[in-house]
């Protein structure tokens, strides 16, 4: 088995043991397998081992790996969900590209991505990043202004508002792991009380799935427990 396989078990089997922890069932949380800085044949051997939702952070590294893998095996769809920064003038190839979009902080992202995609395709599926602890440098929207921001984009006709992402600060202690949680899932039922339709929590990564599990999170998005530690060594 390659190592890569082997991960997806280790991880995969660390879902199920949270969720059974958390009385929830296995089947309610999603893995989306954080590929960045790994080529192509990386994100192939996870497909071999059954793995098909991807994410991805860099959008010409995310086009170019789609594209390898479109031939690779055009006839396993997989799932290719962006969760990086977006620049304006790259919505267009994330529009054309992706399924999902985890990160959409504003609204003049959200309305050019409606914009842009295609005809032929299924409406690109979104979250709203939330900035669970309200420090102005960090990335999403204020809970303060999520409602507004979520109202704005379920209206847009080539979006279909699926929920809340959040990228909490690291912390190592579990309870304080999950606090960060707790805020964006009590922000996702008071919009859901609110009326705004919601069904995903996209939240835990490598480190920090546990507490993210416990507090719903629906979607975990892990990168190196499944492809080994990155170097940045691009931009
Ligand atoms: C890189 C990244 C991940 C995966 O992080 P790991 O610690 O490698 O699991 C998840 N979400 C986002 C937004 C990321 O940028």
């Amino acid at each position: 088995m390659s190592t890569i396989a082997h991960n997806l078990q280790v991880v995969t089997e660390a879902i199920n043991v949270a969720a059974r922890e958390a009385q929830r069932m296995p089947n309610e949380v999603q893995l989306l397998a954080v590929s960045k800085t790994f080529p192509a044949q990386a994100v192939f051997e996870a497909v071999l081992a059954g793995q098909r939702a991807f994410g991805e952070n860099y959008v010409q590294e995310g086009v170019e790996k789609i594209g390898q893998l479109a031939k690779m095996r055009s006839c396993t769809p997989l799932e290719w969900h962006f969760i990086g920064p977006i620049q304006s003038n790259k919505t267009r190839l994330i529009a054309e590209n992706f399924d999902w979009v985890h990160t959409i902080e504003r609204e003049k992202i959200a309305q050019r991505l409606s914009e842009q995609r295609p005809e032929g395709l299924h409406p690109l599926q979104v979250c709203i990043q939330v900035n669970t602890s309200g420090e102005a440098s960090k990335s999403g929207v204020l809970p303060a202004d999520a409602a507004a921001l979520a109202r704005t984009v379920a209206a847009l006709p080539r979006l279909v508002l699926r929920g809340l992402m959040a990228i909490p600060e690291p912390e190592d202690d579990f309870d304080r792991q999950r606090a960060a949680f707790r805020v964006l899932r009590e922000l996702y039922e008071q919009l859901r009380a609110e009326g705004i339709a919601l069904d995903t929590l996209s939240m835990g990564m490598s480190a920090d799935m546990r507490p993210a599990i416990h507090e719903g999170a629906t979607i975990v998005r892990v990168g190196s427990a499944i492809f080994g530690a990155r170097q940045y060594n691009k931009g």
